[in-house]
């Protein structure tokens, strides 16, 4: 399984522009050069800043459709870079916000909308998705956030939990019983801070004592690759010390153009 972070900052971020310079664009990462999660404005910059290879990517999957992980006229910017000849980009989306969210007639050809709620399962070009309720409140009525487990066509599996508060007890009691997972792409918004964001959100000791349940009850694979994004700006005042809390607890904080891989 190979990562590569596009961005890894929460919505407080202002845009970098054309280059990162140590900042953090919205959260968006690409898995295996094929599969999008998560895709907003800030997010062609990145593209183009660590140089993607638009025709590689089949499918983009939208954990939930906020603006800081989802932008509908950047999906359509992508899709219009893509070689004319491929198949259209498929994009997973809550099945609801397909309503707010159909592409110009000129990219209409060029991109498919697949609706999803969480709990359904989808399929992504030999990548099975599974979606799972989160602890996340939107404000148009009827769209709901997801946590997304994919598991890749060597079988390794990434589970990716922007955004979310604590789990609902549902996603728990379905996640306690799933098959264990590789790598885990956490959401720390407040960073290593008590901020009142965690009401929504989390912060470090909030990830560790849900991954501490969770490899107890096995859905953590032992030397897990354990990745920290969508870190609010707020929480950003001494990275030296965040990494160093966050290291100590066992995770890594994601920077924006980071590069992961798995050996499998
Ligand atoms: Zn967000
Ligand atoms: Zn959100």
């Amino acid at each position: 399984m190979r990562l590569l972070f596009l961005g890894t900052g929460a919505a407080d971020w202002p845009n970098p522009g054309a280059h990162s310079n140590g900042g953090r664009r919205f959260s968006s990462m690409l898995l295996d050069d094929a599969i999008l999660i998560d895709f907003n404005a800030m997010s062609m910059d990145a593209v183009r800043e660590f140089n993607v290879d638009v025709n590689k990517i089949t499918d983009i999957v939208i954990s939930h459709p906020h603006g800081d992980h989802f932008d509908m006229k950047t999906i359509e910017e992508l899709a219009m870079l893509r070689d004319a000849s491929l198949p259209p980009l498929v994009v997973h989306v809550n099945t609801k916000a397909i309503e707010r969210s159909q592409p110009s007639s000129e990219a209409a050809t060029r991109l498919a909308l697949v609706g999803y709620l969480p709990c359904d399962s989808f399929d992504c070009h030999g990548y099975a998705f599974e979606s799972f309720a989160a602890n996340h409140a939107l404000e148009v009525p009827g769209e709901l956030a997801a946590h997304l487990v994919a598991t890749c066509p060597s079988g390794e599996r990434l589970f990716y939990t922007l955004d979310g508060s604590w789990f609902p007890s549902r996603t728990w009691n379905q996640l306690r019983k799933a098959k264990p997972v590789d790598v885990v792409v956490w959401e720390m918004t407040c960073g290593t801070l008590y901020d009142w964001r965690v009401c929504e959100h989390c912060n470090l000791a909030m990830i560790a004592c849900e991954a501490k349940f969770l490899a107890t009850f096995g859905f953590l694979k032992p030397g897990i690759l354990m990745l920290c994004s969508h870190i609010m700006r707020a929480a950003c005042g001494d990275m030296d010390q965040m990494r160093k809390e966050v290291n100590e607890a066992g995770f890594i904080v994601a920077e924006d153009g980071m590069r992961f891989s798995t050996t499998a």
